[in-house]
């Protein structure tokens, strides 16, 4: 099996093989530390959420009406991570 240049996003190892696609088609890749708990993730799926272009793109969704399993469906993130954001911007504009 070869490695590949992707880092584990929880223990940050590089010993990341590759593990066949998700439902989506996407890359899945898998954890090979045995010490750590994160079996397979998605690199994009692991990396996107945090961009601020994409925070930006979930307020603007949710603006315009769009459910939160369509706007991670769109986006291609976790549902828990629209669910974050959008509880940050509540608790903002609330202060
Ligand atoms: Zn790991």
């Amino acid at each position: 099996m070869a490695t590949v240049d992707v880092k584990c996003p929880l223990c940050e190892s590089c010993k990341v093989v590759k593990f066949g696609t998700s439902p989506e088609g996407k890359q899945r890749y898998q954890c090979r530390n045995s010490a750590c708990s994160k079996n397979t993730f998605l690199l994009e799926y692991t990396h996107k959420g945090y961009l601020p272009e994409i925070k930006q793109k979930i307020i603007e969704m949710t603006m315009n009406g769009s459910g939160i399993r369509d706007t991670s469906r769109v986006l291609g993130i976790g549902q828990n991570t629209v669910i974050s954001e959008l509880k940050k911007k509540n608790q903002k504009s609330k202060m």
